[in-house]
């Protein structure tokens, strides 16, 4: 973050910055594969966060008008830990995000060079995760600073789907393995008080669902996935609830896995999954991201023994509950991160030879 912070304010040139982040990624790969991972991300060093790096590639918007709280309809924020609804005057989250501000201008690629990168630098297989449509379209819009560019969020919605479609092509393009939408914001209808403010919940899950499924078709070379987590700050969150709630709506994504969260103690039991769509894969979360604890590899076994009572073993990866991304939001030691990646791998190793 002190990278981005110096580059923000142009105390550093471009190719010392360049040259920074390919040394963090090179290190990032090389972590992962010393670690036994199987399928390999660049670490996400690129990116201030995984919703702004679509700002950052992307013209059309300014930076820090908006507040890090969920956006109501209404253009109030949620305050997740103090479950509360505040006036846009009186949001004060330690996070800011831009807004938009102008019609978006889709000429520069959002992920692809980082994919490249990666890809020039592992043999093994890659995960390359982009921000979802539903997102980027709540987080990103907002009443007060975006009208003048989109009438109405379905306006923004409706431009970024081209964009993300076109990415997810040359993604696939490229060889990437496997490409994942994040979109916790669709998660985050798990929790009721949030859930108590939205006048049609079931229309704003269908249009996540829809719009992914936009971005997705036509893809067959790569996988295809979506991650639902419960978006967090600081190694915590505010919003509760397990997936059972949205677990039935989600037989309609087309796409080939869920990657969910379930090590953290507010998932939830894993019988939940007994409503887990038939004909999809689950990205079973096994490391909690919030804990500093480092969960031993049998402990991962156990708990996917007992996923694979309701989903097959041939259906399940394993992986992180959310990523370790290096950033102010998520201050977690690489060390630690290492650690938790040895343990999930040193599971999977173990439940490969039964
Ligand atoms: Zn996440």
């Amino acid at each position: 973050m002190d990278l981005f912070a110096r580059e923000v304010a142009g105390q550093v040139d471009p190719e010392t910055f360049q040259s920074r982040l390919d040394s963090a990624v090179l290190y990032a790969i090389q972590l992962q594969e010393m670690a036994g991972v199987d399928i390999i991300t660049d670490g996400e060093y690129r990116r201030e966060s995984y919703v702004k790096i679509f700002a950052q590639r992307v013209g059309g918007f300014e930076r820090d008008l908006l507040d890090g709280f969920a956006i109501l309809d209404d253009g109030r924020f949620y305050d997740s830990r103090a479950r509360r609804v505040v006036a846009p005057s009186q949001a004060e989250s330690p996070l800011r995000y831009p807004a938009v501000v102008r019609p978006i201008e889709a000429g520069r690629p959002v992920v692809l060079e980082e994919a490249r990168f990666l890809m020039a630098h592992t043999s093994l297989p890659v995960k390359v995760t982009l921000p979802s449509p539903y997102i980027l379209a709540r987080r990103l819009w907002h009443p007060d600073f975006s009208r003048e560019a989109y009438p109405t969020r379905q306006d923004f919605l409706d431009d970024i789907i081209p964009v993300l479609r076109r990415e997810a092509r040359e993604l696939e393009a490229l060889g990437v393995y496997f490409i994942q939408l994040d979109d916790p914001w669709l998660s985050l209808f798990v929790d009721e008080g949030y859930r108590s403010h939205f006048e049609a919940v079931e229309r704003e899950i269908h249009t996540s669902i829809d719009c992914i499924n936009r971005v997705v078709s036509g893809i067959r070379q790569a996988r295809t996935g979506v991650h639902f987590c419960r978006a967090h700050y600081n190694r915590q969150t505010g919003f509760r609830g397990d997936y059972s709630y949205l677990l039935p709506y989600l037989k309609d994504l087309r796409v080939d896995q869920l990657v969910m969260e379930f090590a953290l103690p507010n998932a939830g039991s894993l019988e939940v999954l007994e409503a887990f769509p038939e004909h999809l894969e689950l990205g079973l979360g096994c490391v909690d991201v919030r804990s500093e604890e480092i969960p031993p590899s049998g402990r991962i076994v156990e708990m996917v023994r007992r996923a694979a009572r309701y989903v097959g073993r041939d259906r399940i990866t394993l992986n992180p509950d959310c990523g370790f991304a290096p950033s102010n939001t998520n201050p977690i030691p690489l060390d630690e991160a290492y650690r938790k990646l040895k343990a999930m791998a040193e599971a999977a190793r173990r439940l490969r030879e039964e």
